[in-house]
């Protein structure tokens, strides 16, 4: 027997649709690329998605047709968001830090039809349009005075906007529908789509603003920095409208001064990026002798994407009073599926022992499953004893890639393998060790490369860190530092083990210390361990 309760379809055009009414007046802020801030309600936003949706539609714009956007945090992308997707069209965010090579095959790979483009990658988009043989129509996110010259037929955003009006009834579809399209990063073979459903969007926004996700609700004020192509700015978009929250879009400009004014100036509570743009946020406030940091009204700090060092987790918690809420994701889980809220247990211990907590990667909210399987697959012990490799399941996790690139990617039971390799402890929170390509096996024993490069950003004076292994004729991998150092900072090889020593086992102890200019990043800030590991094939260890 079925229920009697209505068989309403969660589409992304109802988001938008209850931000307009029920949250007119809070507020979109944005900084563009032309240069201004622009403020905006959800109301008017709602009104000009509405006008780019009739504009797409007069385009001949289908439902499941791809429509891509090569653009930074502004209001304008934001919108993108709502209108490709309410109309049954799928939003595909291209990474523009990408490999242009990279970009190429995704736009490709995609099949998108229309191209908005920020007037700062006019160049780009321009030496590629050649090869962008499906794209029909090109659009720059900017008005007349602005549009660039030099990619060939561009209309300006605006232009379109002003044609159309704001009276829109959205199309009522399957929740199933895909709604966006976002490519992993590739950093072994090409890129893979994953395409996200509206159903699967709005369960994960529902997550975000529940109080063990990321508690975001209307009294938030959001900083966000995660970019809108990395994996749907983790979703927020979504809940804010959902909630009704502010959103404050950093635009092109995403140095410390600028995160810091932007925090400061619109009050902002809660914010949310990867390790790299939080460090870069402290060094603004090291080096700006009097700056008031009392002014900054941040809560909570969301640090993903890669491992948030204990040292930033310390730091937002000892000098600004944030609690920083570690999470771990993929573009596979939409991102979100585990998130590091501490414990009624956890509230009585010293704050030492509660950072213990925050630097694991969070526990799993529900509708995500996780656990750790061994090398012949069976499930291991979530006791926090062993590692292995982390497997997830759930309505907002993959079940295929685009296109059907790389096959079946589930087990029987509907687990996805992520390529993680981590701890669970008892209560549930996941300890990541490694990604499973970069494991570090010595003497048949796994070494942590993320334990001992949060470790060795402990020091002073380290800016950053990386650690990989190294054939060894006894151990067969033994785990090499790399280390860059902060400028003018001092520290020996020696120096760096010894304080190593004090906080790792001894025999993860690295072998050896290099030092070096710059590490090499992937386009979304991780660190690239396969060109690491090529340049110090050759290095010999004492
Ligand atoms: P990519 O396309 O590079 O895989 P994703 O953004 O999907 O891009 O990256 C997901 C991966 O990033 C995870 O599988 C994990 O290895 C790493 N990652 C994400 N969050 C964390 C975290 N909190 N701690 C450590 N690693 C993380």
């Amino acid at each position: 027997m079925f229920g009697l309760m209505q068989d309403q379809p969660l589409l992304i055009s109802s988001l938008i649709e209850h931000a307009a009414r029920f949250h007119p007046h809070s507020e979109i802020v944005s900084r563009t690329c032309e240069g201004p801030t622009v403020r905006l309600t959800y109301s008017e936003l709602r009104a000009r998605a509405a006008k780019l949706a009739n504009a797409l539609l007069r385009m001949g714009v289908k439902p499941g047709d791809r429509v891509a956007s090569l653009a930074w945090n502004t209001h304008r992308h934001m919108e993108l968001y709502f209108a490709v997707s309410g109309i049954g069209a799928v939003l595909n965010t291209v990474n523009p830090r990408l490999f242009p090579e990279q970009i190429d095959y995704i736009v490709n790979h995609a099949e998108n039809r229309v191209l908005f483009f920020d007037i700062t990658f006019a160049g780009l988009v321009s030496d590629l349009k050649p090869k962008f043989s499906t794209v029909e129509r090109f659009v720059a996110l900017t008005d007349a005075d602005h549009l660039p010259k030099e990619v060939d037929g561009a209309v300006a955003y605006e232009d379109l906007l002003d044609a159309e009006s704001d009276a829109i009834s959205w199309p009522v579809f399957d929740e199933r529908q895909a709604s966006s399209l976002c490519y992993t990063s590739g950093t072994t073979g090409n890129p893979k789509g994953v395409l996200y459903s509206h159903r699967s969007t709005i369960l994960h926004s529902f997550m975000v603003c529940t109080t063990d996700g990321f508690k975001l609700g209307r009294a938030d004020s959001v900083l966000l920095v995660v970019p809108l192509f990395h994996v749907n700015a983790w979703g927020i978009p979504y809940a804010s409208a959902m909630c009704g929250a502010k959103l404050v879009l950093p635009g092109p400009k995403l140095d410390g001064k600028s995160l810091f004014e932007l925090a400061v100036e619109e009050e902002c509570t809660f914010s949310l990026g990867v390790p790299t743009v939080w460090l870069g946020f402290f060094k603004h406030i090291d080096d700006t002798p009097g700056l008031d940091v009392s002014k900054l009204k941040l809560e909570r700090v969301v640090v993903g994407g890669s491992a948030a060092p204990r040292a930033i987790i310390e730091r937002f918690r000892r000098d600004h009073g944030v609690f920083v809420l570690h999470a771990w994701g993929m573009s596979e889980t939409s991102p979100v599926a585990t998130i590091g809220n501490l414990l009624p247990a956890h509230e009585s211990l010293p704050v030492d022992g509660q950072i213990d907590i925050q630097a694991k990667q969070g526990r799993p909210v529900y509708g995500i499953d996780i656990k750790i399987t061994g090398e012949d697959g069976s499930d291991l012990p979530m006791d926090g004893s062993v590692s292995g490799d982390l497997k997830v399941r759930g309505p907002w996790v993959t079940k295929g890639y685009f296109k059907g690139e790389g096959g079946d990617v589930l087990d029987a039971d509907g687990w996805f393998a992520t390529g993680d390799v981590a701890k669970i402890d008892a209560e549930g929170y996941v300890q990541l060790t490694d990604r499973s390509k970069d494991v570090i096996k010595s003497g048949g024993e796994w070494i942590s490369s993320i334990d001992l490069e949060n470790a060795a950003v402990g020091h002073p004076a380290v800016q950053e860190a990386a650690v990989i292994g190294l054939p060894h004729p006894k151990w067969q991998e033994r785990p090499l530092l790399i280390v860059v150092r902060k400028p003018g900072a001092e520290a020996s090889r020696e120096e760096l083990l010894d304080f190593l020593s004090t906080r790792v086992a001894k025999w993860w102890l690295p072998d050896d210390v290099a030092f070096v200019d710059e590490l090499p990043h992937t386009a979304t800030g991780k660190l690239l361990k396969t060109k690491l590991r090529d340049q110090f094939r050759n290095h010999a260890l004492p």
